[in-house]
């Protein structure tokens, strides 16, 4: 199920452009249009899931880290190291009501303090 005000559901049905890296049946992976490092991709469900919280969704969930390990192989990060990111909520600065993951690396990264 997609929805018609979700900008990643937009860019799922190809309304709004993205810099594509990945994509399988169940996962969209793209590049961050306001990357934090050399590489900062976004990789989400092609189904519009608001939240973490929920155990039927367990399986997508799990397909989303699973999937931040192929393209990190894709990317060539994975022996580099990379830092996997999910913002919930207003002061972890979500902006974006459809789960994802922020993939970062290509550089050393600051410590998350
Ligand atoms: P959040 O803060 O919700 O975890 O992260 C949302 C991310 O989506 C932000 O890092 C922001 O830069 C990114 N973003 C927002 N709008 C667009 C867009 O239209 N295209 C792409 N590729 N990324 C976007
Ligand atoms: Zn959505």
């Amino acid at each position: 199920m997609l929805f018609k005000d979700c900008l990643f559901c937009k860019i799922i049905k190809g309304q709004i452009p993205c810099c594509k890296v990945f994509e399988n049946e169940k996962i969209l992976a793209f590049k961050d249009i306001n990357p934090v490092a050399k590489v900062h991709v976004l990789i989400i469900p092609k189904i519009h899931i608001e939240n973490t919280g929920q155990r039927k969704h367990i399986d997508i969930l799990g397909e989303l880290l699973i999937s931040a390990e192929d393209i990190a192989h894709k990317l060539n990060i994975f022996e580099s190291g990379y830092r996997i990111i999910i913002n919930r909520g207003k002061d972890a600065g979500q902006i974006i009501d459809h789960i994802h993951l922020h993939l970062i690396g290509g550089e050393p990264l600051n410590p998350i303090n």
